[in-house]
């Protein structure tokens, strides 16, 4: 863009007058700024109350994972995302569960930490004793800013107070542990630590700074397990396979973050669907995986007596039902009903199960016949409509790169030429 991107009181302009502005410093087309205007299942005037700046809304695919058996019980998972593969390989991996059972989660309760940071604090330990000495009058005052909360039986339950050396010396850390029930809880959270401050900084005789969620939310974990059929799985050699590969991301963090990043496939992609705060998933899923030192795998997979493969999930599930956009926005509501899920601790369950069905996936593929395969199939179909392809025609094009290897844009547009002039 040629002008300033500095527009005083751009917020305060009505919608549609926004987009036009863009429209006119970007250069964008009238066909653009429409497709940019059209939100999906979610109504404009909406969208405009949840962030600022509104222009429009960009969707993504919506698709239904199926064959899911988690704790006993059935669920259509609905999964947002761009990435081809992924919704037929949760599935595919859920099928394959399900002949021993299906999924087994448990979660440790929906327990949230807001951090209270102390700075010049004459003797950090003296401080820390004091504040415990007065956990009653700090919880109680956490306590008066929700009572909606409190009286579902949540709200603030412990004080946990740390000395953190730093490079600018010894900072308090007060630590809310607080109940948030079917929130998320990031802003009653952050509501209680900021109301606690000034009790804090009196108890402390230091300086209060930052008061907020912190999102390692360690306290919040699911824990989803999973027997695999060694003959469904692909026989002996693919149990080894996955399980060599699990030793690779325990050993190397530059295969962990693609271990990793397999498990968030399947979270995020549920995550999206049901309006979820899916940065401060992927915050807790990576902060948690670097907890012990190092940066360790959130799954673990093994053989058993019987050469089954085993696999395990634990990582940190901060999700809920009411609050945020799993609320407000319509599309997530009705993702939210298709899963069927009554509770934040059970959609977290859910996607706990998710992501390690989406795990082994991709360490299946990997271990057997490479992820290339089932993956560049898909891929070929984007290809072959980022060239133009429209109609029957995505197909043909993408079968024929399929079955000459060449999965690549340059082979695309020749196909396509090549069949037009037909
Ligand atoms: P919220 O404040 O909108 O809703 C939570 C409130 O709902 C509770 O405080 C309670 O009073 C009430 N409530 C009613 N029924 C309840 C029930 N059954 N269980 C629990 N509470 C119930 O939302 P929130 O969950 O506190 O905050 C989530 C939002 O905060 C998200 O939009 C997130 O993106 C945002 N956020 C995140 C961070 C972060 O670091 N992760 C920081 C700031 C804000």
């Amino acid at each position: 863009m040629k002008e300033s991107s500095e527009i005083p009181g751009f917020y305060k302009l009505p919608l549609e007058e926004r987009m036009k502005l863009v429209q006119r410093l970007t250069g964008i087309t009238e066909e653009e700024a429409k497709t940019l205007s059209s939100t999906g299942g979610l109504p404009i005037e909406t969208a405009d109350r949840m962030i600022e700046n509104v222009v429009g809304g960009i969707t993504v695919p919506l698709g239904i994972a199926v064959n899911f058996l988690i704790n006993g019980k059935d669920y259509l998972v609905p999964m947002a995302l761009e990435e081809p593969s992924v919704v037929a390989a949760a599935s595919n991996a859920a099928k394959m569960a399900r002949m021993k059972g299906g999924f087994k989660v448990t979660n440790t309760g929906p327990m949230m930490i807001g951090q209270i940071q102390v700075v010049g604090v004459p003797d950090p330990n003296g401080a820390k004793m004091k504040l415990l000495n007065h956990r009653e009058a700090i919880l109680a005052k956490a306590n008066e800013q929700d009572p909606m909360l409190v009286s579902l039986g949540g709200g603030a339950k412990d004080v946990n107070v740390r000395v953190v050396s730093s490079i600018r010396g010894p900072m308090v850390i007060a630590e809310l542990i607080v109940n948030t029930g079917d929130a998320m809880g990031a802003n009653a959270v952050n509501t209680m630590a900021e109301a606690v401050a000034p009790m804090v900084e009196q108890f402390t005789k230091g300086r209060v700074l930052l008061r907020i969620i912190s999102n390692l939310a360690d306290r919040r974990l699911v824990r989803a397990s999973a027997v695999f059929d060694k003959d469904a799985v692909g026989g002996e050699e693919v149990v080894d396979g996955i399980v060599y590969a699990y030793a690779f991301a325990k050993a190397d963090p530059y295969r962990c973050a693609t271990h990793n990043k397999g498990v968030m496939n399947g979270v995020v992609a549920v995550g999206i669907a049901c309006g979820q705060d899916t940065r401060a998933l992927e915050a807790g899923a990576h902060s948690f995986a670097a907890k012990r030192g190092g940066y360790s795998p959130l799954t673990t997979w093994e053989e058993n007596a019987d050469g089954d493969l085993v696999g395990t999930l634990e990582m940190p599930m901060a999700v809920g039902l009411v609050g945020g956009a799993s609320k407000v926005h319509p599309a997530a509501r009705a993702a939210i009903r298709i899963l069927g899920v009554k509770t934040a601790t059970e959609l977290a369950e859910v996607m706990g199960a998710v992501g390690l069905a989406q795990n082994f996936a991709a360490l299946r593929a990997l271990a057997s016949e490479g992820i290339q395969r089932g993956h560049m199939k898909l891929h070929a179909r984007n290809i072959a409509s980022s060239v133009g392809a429209t109609g029957k025609m995505v197909d043909i094009v993408a079968q024929r790169l399929v079955a000459e290897r060449k999965i690549r844009m340059d082979r695309a547009k020749e196909i396509l030429e090549e069949l037009q002039k037909k």
